[in-house]
Formats: C-alpha cells, sequence, structure tokens
C-alpha cells in the first residue's frame, strides 16, 4: 500500500511545482508507535498488538481512525495515517494525519472482551493522544460504543471525576450521549453519495435508473446506498467479508440493513444470487463503489470492470497498476481522499463542538456539510479541468500546495 501511495504522488506532481524535501518529509510518517498489551480474556492472559502512526501534524493534531482486523500491520497503518494527512489539506480541516488499530479477529471475542481490550488499548495509548496532540476516531469494525468505552477510560486515567469538554474531544466518532454529533455516523456515506450527485452534474449524467455495486456493507457502504436509492438507483449487486449476491431488480437496502443489524454479514440473505467475488467485479452496471478493504481492484481484475464511474468509498480500493488500465479504458475514479472525506468533516464539527461545550442542531450541521463537501468537490473538479488531470492527481497537488505553505514557514531558515 505504502508503494502504492508514493506512486501516486509520483505521478500526481510531475508536472507540479511541489517542494522536493516536502515530499521527502511526507515519505516517512513523523512517529510510527507499537504497542504488545496484555488483557485478561476467560481467566487468560492474551497479548495483543496495537499500533498509532501519527503521519503529520503541520496543519494541527494528529487525526484518524482505529480499526480492528486480523489484517492491520505497521505497513497498512503507515499508509492509512498519510491519507489521512491529503484528506484533512484537501477539505481545509486544521487537522494532520494519523491511523491506528489492533490486529485482531472480532469474531473470536465476546462483547465484554472487546471492551476490556479497547480499555487496556487506551491505556496504552495514553501517552501519544490527546485532543490537541492526537485525536482517534472509528474505523473498520469500531464504532461509537468503542469511542465512548475509550473515552472513559482515558477520563478515568486522567483522574477526572467528571467527563470534562477537554476530555470529550480526545475521541470523535462518540455516541451523542457521549458528546458525539449529529450526522457522524451517517458522514462517510452521505459524503460519498453527495460526491456522486455533484460528479454527475458536472458530467450530466442522470443518476435515476442507474446501476450500481457495492463491496462492503457496513457504515460506509449502508449510508451510501440510503442516499443514492433517494436519487432512484438501483443496488444490484453487493458484497461483504462473508461472500457476495446479485440481483437483477435490485436489493431492498432497507430489508438488507435489518439483516445485516442482526446477523453481521449478508450471508444468508434470502433474496439475489450467490456470486464471487470475480464475478461481482465483472458486472456490467453504472458505477462500482468499493466500501470494505484496500487493494480490492488490482491489475488482476481491472480489465474485466465494466462500468463508467467507480468510486473509492474505502481507503486505497484500486491499486496503482489497476489504475492505469482503467483510466485508459476511459472508467473514471473518484479518489478516496476526496470520496471519503465527510467522515474526518463531521469529526472536526464534533471537536469543535466539545471544545466549545456546544451541541449543534441536526440540521445546522447536515446543511453545512452538504455545502462542504460540494464546495471541496467543485473545488478539485475545477482543478482537474484547469491542469487537465485526474481527480485523484487534482486531489493530490491542492492538499499538498496546502502543506507546502505550511512546511515553507517551518523551515524557511
Ligand atoms: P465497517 O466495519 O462498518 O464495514 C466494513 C464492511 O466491509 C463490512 O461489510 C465488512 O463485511 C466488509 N469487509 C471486510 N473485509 C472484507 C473483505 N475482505 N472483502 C469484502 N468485504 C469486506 O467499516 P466502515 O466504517 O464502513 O469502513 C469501510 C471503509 O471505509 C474502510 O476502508 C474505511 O477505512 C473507510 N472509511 C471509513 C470512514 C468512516 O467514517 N467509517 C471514513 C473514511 C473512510
Amino acid at each position: 500500500m505504502l508503494s502504492n501511495i508514493q506512486k501516486q504522488i509520483k505521478k500526481a506532481t510531475r508536472n507540479s511545482n511541489i517542494n522536493s524535501n516536502l515530499l521527502k518529509v511526507l515519505s516517512k510518517p513523523e512517529n510510527e508507535i507499537k504497542i504488545n498489551f496484555p488483557v485478561k480474556i476467560n481467566g487468560s492472559m492474551e497479548i495483543f498488538s496495537g499500533y498509532r502512526v501519527q503521519h503529520n501534524n503541520y496543519l494541527g493534531p494528529f487525526k484518524g481512525g482505529l480499526r480492528y482486523h486480523p489484517s492491520v500491520s505497521l505497513d497498512e497503518v503507515n499508509a492509512l495515517s498519510q491519507w489521512m494527512t491529503y484528506k484533512c489539506a484537501l477539505q481545509d480541516i486544521p487537522f494532520g494525519g494519523a491511523k491506528g488499530g489492533i490486529k485482531i479477529d472480532t469474531n473470536n471475542y465476546k462483547e465484554q472482551d472487546i471492551e476490556k481490550i479497547t480499555r487496556g488499548f487506551t491505556k496504552a495509548l495514553y501517552p501519544y493522544i490527546g485532543s490537541n496532540k492526537d485525536i482517534p476516531a472509528p474505523d473498520v469494525n469500531t464504532n461509537s460504543k468503542i469511542m465512548d468505552w475509550m473515552t472513559d477510560e482515558y477520563n478515568n486515567i486522567s483522574g477526572n471525576f467528571n467527563l470534562t469538554s477537554n476530555m470529550r474531544s480526545v475521541f470523535t466518532g462518540k455516541s451523542i450521549d457521549f458528546g458525539g454529533s449529529y450526522v457522524r455516523e451517517e458522514a462517510t456515506g452521505r459524503g460519498v453519495a453527495l460526491i456522486i450527485r455533484e460528479w454527475s452534474l458536472k458530467n450530466n449524467y442522470n443518476l435515476k435508473g442507474k446501476n450500481y455495486i457495492v463491496q462492503g456493507f457496513g457504515n460506509v457502504g449502508y449510508y451510501t446506498c440510503e442516499l443514492l436509492n433517494s436519487y432512484g438507483m438501483n443496488l444490484i449487486a453487493v458484497g461483504d467479508h462473508s461472500g457476495y449476491i446479485q440481483s437483477n431488480e435490485g436489493f431492498n437496502i432497507f430489508n438488507l440493513k435489518d439483516y445485516v443489524d442482526k446477523n453481521k454479514t449478508i450471508n444468508g440473505y434470502k433474496h439475489g444470487k450467490k456470486i464471487n467475488k470475480e464475478t461481482f467485479f465483472k458486472i456490467d452496471c453504472d458505477i462500482i463503489i468499493p466500501c470494505a478493504i484496500e487493494l480490492q481492484i488490482t491489475k488482476d481484475n481491472a480489465s474485466s470492470i465494466n462500468c463508467d464511474l467507480i468510486v473509492e468509498a474505502a481507503n486505497g480500493p484500486i491499486d496503482y497498476d489497476a489504475e492505469q488500465i482503467l483510466e485508459n479504458n476511459n472508467i473514471k475514479i473518484i479518489p478516496d481522499i476526496l470520496a471519503n472525506s465527510g467522515g474526518v468533516l463531521v469529526s472536526y464539527y464534533e471537536w469543535l463542538q466539545n471544545k466549545r461545550d456546544e451541541y449543534w442542531s441536526e440540521k445546522y450541521i447536515r446543511d453545512r456539510f452538504d455545502e462542504k463537501i460540494c464546495e471541496t468537490f467543485i473545488k478539485i473538479y475545477n482543478l482537474s479541468i484547469k491542469n487537465k488531470c485526474s481527480l485523484r492527481d487534482a486531489s493530490y497537488n491542492y492538499a499538498l500546495e496546502k502543506l507546502q505553505n505550511n512546511f515553507i514557514r517551518k523551515f524557511s531558515f
């Protein structure tokens, strides 16, 4: 994944005047933290490996999610932390980039074990995070409940009697009762769908009746479908860690969501026919939206993809070589750092509310969010037209220029 980012950046900056020293600095994270911490599960001690990579903080405190997944490694979170730096710069948010997680298969643990592991991880992370230092958030297999446990544990360690506003602002993506923000849960998927709408307006592409397929039906996948459904679009195939299903007449996303809420997977859902991953990515459709994990579209399956647009709702789902094949086949791509930046935008709103001890209304946040997401898309779209480059190249160049202004101030001696 790291080499993917380096190649993407090299391509994006080949005709721009981004300072080569800045690129050198950004090629390595500031801090790579690996913590092995013990937790007693069913009376016996288990050692878990947790990671936090703090990539860059020129624009503000480090910011990024924590994921619980068997594939979590230093290399993976390193790459994901870099994308966070660019994502925040792109959205003009005063945060830097970080990412972290625990290498764990959550299916093997009960909820009370996950709480213990989460509290153990928080203790181990304590010296490295803080509301003006590094602000974690949910990611794959983590949610508001986990952020609430982390906030509570962090507050306990700090020795506070009450949960102060400063403590609330250490984590984002909390539940509303714990100081979370309205719209945070739906933010990333909502942003993905709004960006698809803006792209369609710029390209005279009528979304009504268009067929799309989604890999990953978790937080981002579902909320993306919810809004796309309201535009009259049709979900004709969906997949998750358990497998893939296809239905030419389309899925009822609300029934599917009820099923997944109960069963934690699409496996066993009564509608549609079972297909494999290979067939899924060959489906003739209008839009493909990867909403699961990285490196899903590679040079092995890119040439059989048959759609107009791929929207990277997940981080890094298309590898560099696959992208060259897709571009040659005239398939448009909305890159991750633009497409899924809605989550960190509302995380920023949550942090601001906590810092100021304010509670913004749902309508206020949604209006502010929608306006900002569309404004960012148009800004990058116009830059891509002006520079005759892809949306990915334009996104990197905008973000890097922003970082460059701060870099020059820092290293002007
Ligand atoms: P989630 O845990 O809610 O859902 C993940 C989905 O991916 C699940 O349906 C899961 O079954 C599926 N999945 C996992 N491994 C898979 C595999 N090997 N093959 C196919 N499907 C698989 O996670 P999420 O929050 O929806 O995040 C999804 C993606 O979006 C990740 O790449 C994450 O980094 C990115 N993202 C999330 C947010 C956010 O706010 N949650 C923000 C920005 C980016």
